[in-house]
Formats: C-alpha cells, sequence, structure tokens
C-alpha cells in the first residue's frame, strides 16, 4: 500500500509486473506507468479507492481457473445447484463470504454476491422486481443520480418508464416533491442512491412513501456502502426491500457488485443474476469480495470511514471558507461537489488542469446544469482513497489551497483570453 508520500511498503505489484514482464513487456510497461501514476498523484476521485494486497491476491488466486455456474445448494431453498462439478470448495467460499457480508451490515437479508459491476447488480435487482415498461421513481444523472438510474442512453432508460425526483435550489433531495410525483405516478419502484450526492439520505421517509403508494423500494449504497458498514450513514436495511452495491467504492474491495434483498425476493434475485443477466460467477473476486467483509469487520475499518468523513469534512469547509459555491453546502459523507457555474472556466478545464498538476479528480454535472455533460460547470471529489493512504484533515486543507491556485490560474487565463 502506498504511503501519504507515495512510498509503497509493499513488494507485490513490482511481482506482477515482473511475471506480466515475461511475456508482454509492453503490457508490463503501460501497468508500471499507471502505477507510478496511482503512486504519485493524489487520488481525489470519489468513486475510487486502494485495496489491500489481501484482496489483490484473492482476486489473482487458483479461483480465476474455475467454473461454477449456479449457486451453492444450501443458501436458497429453490436454486438448483451448480451446473459444473468440482465446486465443493467454492460453494463454501461463496457460502462464506455471504455469511460475512450479512454480519457486516447485521442484516438477515438475502444476499447475492455474483453480480460482476454496480451496474450489473442493477439490472438484475430490477429484472427481480419489475416488467419492462414498469415505472421507476428515481434521482436524475444531473442530481447526483447513476446512468443506470434511468438514463436515456442506458439500458434502464430504455426498459423502463423512468421519472425523477428533484433536488430542491439549495440541491438537497426534495421530499415533498418525491411524495407529490409518488402519488401522482404511482410507481412501481421507488429509488435512491447516487453517485455525487454529498448528504445523508432518509432511507425512513423514502420507505414510508413507497409503502403509501404501494412500490417497492430500493437503494442503490453504491457509494456510501463503505460508511454504512462503520455506521457513518444510516442503514437502509429494513427499509429497503431490494439493496445493491459495488464493493469497490468506499468498501475497499475488488471491483464488482452485490444484491441485498429481502428473503421472500430471494429466488427471483438469484434467477435475474444466473442465468438472466450472467454466466459463472467470478469465484476469484467472490474470494477477494470475502476478505473485503473480514476487512470490514476489523475495528479499524470503523476508524477509517470515521476519518472519511472528517477529511471530507474539513476539505469542503475550506472551499467554503475561500469563498467556493459548495454544492449543499458542505458534506455529510466522502464526496462533495463544487459548483463552478459562476466562473468562465468549466469542470472539464479544471480536471485537465489539475491533472497536470498531480491532482486526480473528474468533472461532474451541478443541479440545474447549463454547460454539456462532456464540459460540465462542477467537479466531484472524494476523500475515501487519499484516507486510506493516510491523508488527515491538514493534507487536504493543503490541496484545498493548491486546487485554489489552479483555479486562479484558469481564471487568469479565461481573463486573458477574452481581451
Ligand atoms: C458506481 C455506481 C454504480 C455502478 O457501478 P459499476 O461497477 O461501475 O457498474 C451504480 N450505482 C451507483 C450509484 C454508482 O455510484
Amino acid at each position: 500500500m502506498f504511503d501519504k508520500n507515495g512510498n509503497d511498503n509493499s513488494t507485490y505489484n513490482q511481482y506482477i509486473i515482473a511475471e506480466v514482464a515475461k511475456v508482454s513487456p509492453t503490457v508490463a510497461d503501460l501497468i508500471e506507468k499507471e502505477y507510478n501514476r496511482q503512486k504519485n498523484n493524489v487520488e481525489l476521485i470519489a468513486s475510487e479507492n486502494y485495496c489491500s494486497e489481501a484482496v489483490m491476491a484473492a482476486g489473482g488466486s487458483c479461483l480465476v481457473w474455475k467454473y461454477a455456474e449456479g449457486y451453492p445448494y444450501q443458501r436458497t431453498s429453490g436454486n438448483k445447484g451448480r451446473y459444473y462439478g468440482g465446486t465443493e470448495f467454492v460453494d463454501q467460499l461463496e457460502e462464506y463470504c455471504c455469511d460475512k457480508w450479512r454480519e457486516v451490515f447485521k442484516t438477515d437479508y438475502h444476499v447475492n454476491v455474483q453480480p460482476h459491476s454496480g451496474s450489473q447488480a442493477n439490472f438484475a435487482a430490477y429484472k427481480a422486481i419489475l416488467e419492462p415498461g414498469d415505472t421507476i421513481l428515481g434521482l436524475n444523472l444531473d442530481n447526483g443520480g447513476h446512468l443506470t438510474h434511468g438514463s436515456a442512453v442506458n439500458f434502464s432508460g430504455k426498459l423502463y418508464d423512468v421519472h425523477f425526483y428533484d433536488v430542491d435550489d439549495n440541491g438537497f433531495i426534495d421530499m415533498e416533491d418525491l411524495k407529490a410525483k409518488a402519488k401522482e405516478l404511482q410507481p412501481k419502484l421507488i429509488l435512491t442512491g447516487a453517485s455525487a450526492y454529498s448528504r445523508t439520505i432518509d432511507f425512513a421517509a423514502f420507505a414510508e412513501v413507497a409503502k403509501e403508494v404501494g412500490a417497492y423500494f430500493m437503494v442503490d449504497m453504491a457509494h456510501i456502502a463503505g460508511l454504512v458498514a462503520a455506521g457513518e450513514h444510516p442503514t437502509p436495511f429494513g427499509y429497503a426491500d431490494i439493496i445493491t452495491t459495488t464493493t469497490h467504492k468506499t468498501l475497499r474491495g475488488p471491483r464488482g457488485g452485490m444484491i441485498f434483498a429481502k428473503p421472500e425476493l430471494a429466488k427471483k434475485v438469484d434467477s435475474a443474476v444466473f442465468p438472466y443477466a450472467q454466466g459463472g460467477p467470478l469465484e476469484h473476486v467472490i474470494a477477494a469480495k470475502a476478505v473485503c467483509a473480514e476487512e470490514a469487520l476489523k475495528p479499524e475499518f470503523k476508524e477509517y470511514q470515521a476519518q472519511v468523513r472528517k477529511n471530507c469534512k474539513a476539505f469542503a469547509d475550506e472551499f467554503v471558507k475561500m469563498g467556493y459555491n459548495v454544492v449543499t453546502g458542505g458534506t455529510d459523507n466522502h464526496v462533495f461537489l463544487l459548483d463552478l457555474s459562476d466562473r468562465e472556466f468549466t469542470g472539464k478545464d479544471l480536471q485537465n488542469a489539475c491533472d497536470a498538476v498531480g491532482i486526480t479528480l473528474n468533472k461532474n454535472c451541478v443541479p440545474n446544469e447549463k454547460r454539456s455533460p462532456m464540459q460540465t460547470s462542477g467537479v466531484r471529489i472524494g476523500t475515501a482513497p487519499m484516507t486510506t493512504r493516510g491523508f488527515k484533515e491538514e493534507d487536504f486543507i493543503e490541496v484545498a489551497h493548491r486546487i485554489d491556485a489552479v483555479c486562479k490560474e484558469l481564471d487568469a487565463q479565461k481573463a486573458a483570453e477574452a481581451k
């Protein structure tokens, strides 16, 4: 793992690069370049993190050689078991993984650990409870939602009749708008969860609205799952019928997805993942997910998630102090958005200028976005990766001033161009 100055206390990546170089110097060279980029940059992408070498090793183990379509026998009543022989140990592994994740989230929900990604998890979750054409009420991309929450260019926007509740003028989810639209549209599904929303989501209030209109309630906790696991964000368990997540964001595991569901939806969820959406599960990734769950059960993980939030608050507050427009005025979680609508430069300009000085962040739409999604008026900033590397509040405050200097330079450039 890298420390905050970019020193690596492990030889794991060197080993990988040397092994790959024996076959492909080109691939090894590109891995090494990316390794150095990651080591030397300040990583602020809110959806990224650095997982442990134990997680990576499990994901690169002999399990990559195994086919295991289907599910372990004992897990849910009604599924048909595996379609391959030799699954004795991967069966135990997958069950262990499921048990550990139930322990992490203190839940008796059914869990399916096979989805290859968050998007695959959402694809299957919708299939488990909806028919094509059914109405979904969700949060749109501009306001912090995800592509798979009904964007017109995504399967979700094409297969379902999607409507959106809004955020208010300050950028907070507008619960009154949600209630009004739920009553009017009578959706089959009310969906919440976000990729760029910096405030606590009131799952209890959502569940109440869903109950009132007889809708399923689904939470996509891809971004905040690590905070939920550590008790740093209220839990959706007990409120949502179905919960999806990624495992590689705040959870700090391998790239992948998971679905949790109330027991009565177990069979539908399982058959929506396999055979509907996917073929063979990635048992190596499932092993890595199990390692991730064990890490998430440790006290250090709770401390880490608490620090992620403290860091984020200090970081966002520093921008507010410097006169920046932070969407909602701050943050409750691991992410915040700078709104640059009143500046001459775009989110893309700032992303590129930060890249040039070794700070990695991404352009992002802001509420009431006026620029195109390729330009945008905002940037999204997250503290999960650098907190893994040991950053504390004062380190992020220093980075805030470095970003401010970049913004001032862009202002000067735009002023010079305008002459
Ligand atoms: C990242 C994300 C996803 C999708 O995850 P992938 O693994 O990239 O497919 C889904 N929903 C939300 C809210 C996300 O932030």
